[in-house]
């Protein structure tokens, strides 16, 4: 299966630096396209895998999107990446979507052969001490957060973070735009071309989603 299958390169022997870039790409837009790269040069990472959400955690009574139209939509948008992949893992993963169990499966997998970094949303790691076992998430992946330039990073300075997390600040400008400023503007017809890939709108249209009529 594209994207889970396990890196390893018998050329160089060093451990790779895997980029997880988690979301509900809802749909995926440039600002996620533009960040992956961004960390891809910024922490020198080798690989970015791509992890569309199964059920968010924060979202489970909002209505979010199937997952296979998210995972889908971020296949498309990534094919021409060779650096970028797109994993089932979370989709195919019954239940709600905790980032731990992830990072513990990657983990499981790659054994000591790999770092992880784990890449989102500033807003969401704000939120870490409410995720699920985050204290364990130390010993896993280091983290880091997207932000737009002008994003108030005080916060990241002032809350606690589980003890030996370290976390990483991004800036990235074209996270200016939203998922959800998207799903707004197809909803009432307004444009989106250049704020995500051609194809991935076409896939939207294809699919009637985002039509703002259930
Ligand atoms: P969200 O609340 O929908 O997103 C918060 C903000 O971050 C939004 O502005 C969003 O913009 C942006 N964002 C989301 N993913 C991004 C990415 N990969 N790169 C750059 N910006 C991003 O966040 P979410 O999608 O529910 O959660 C984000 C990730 O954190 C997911 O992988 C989720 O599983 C994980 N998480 C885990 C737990 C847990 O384990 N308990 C709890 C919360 C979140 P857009 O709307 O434009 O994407």
């Amino acid at each position: 299966m594209p994207g889970d299958g396990k890196w390893t390169d018998t050329r160089v022997r060093k451990r790779l630096r895997l980029g997880i870039m988690g979301g509900t790409f809802d749909p995926i837009h440039y600002g996620h396209l533009v960040a992956a790269e961004e960390a891809l040069v910024q922490f020198n990472l080798d690989k970015v895998l791509f992890m569309p959400t199964g059920t968010p955690a924060r979202k489970t009574d909002q209505r979010v999107t199937p997952a296979e139209h998210r995972y889908l939509m971020t296949v498309i948008a990534t094919a021409s990446n060779p650096d970028f992949e797109v994993s089932r893992l979370e989709i195919d993963r019954p239940g709600v979507t905790y980032t731990v169990d992830t990072m513990t499966e990657l983990r499981t997998r790659y054994g000591d052969s790999a770092d992880l970094f784990f890449i989102t949303g500033a807003d969401a790691v704000l939120e870490i001490l409410t995720w699920k076992d985050s204290a364990r998430l130390a010993d896993l992946c280091t983290l880091i957060a997207a932000t737009r330039p002008g994003y108030d990073l005080s916060p990241f300075m002032e809350r606690p973070v589980p003890s030996g997390l370290r976390v990483e600040t991004m800036e990235v400008p074209a996270l200016a735009i939203s998922s959800t400023d998207i799903r707004a503007r197809m909803a009432s017809r307004r444009p989106v071309r250049y704020l995500l890939p051609e194809a991935v709108a076409a896939y939207v249209s294809k699919n009637r989603l985002y039509r703002g009529d259930g």
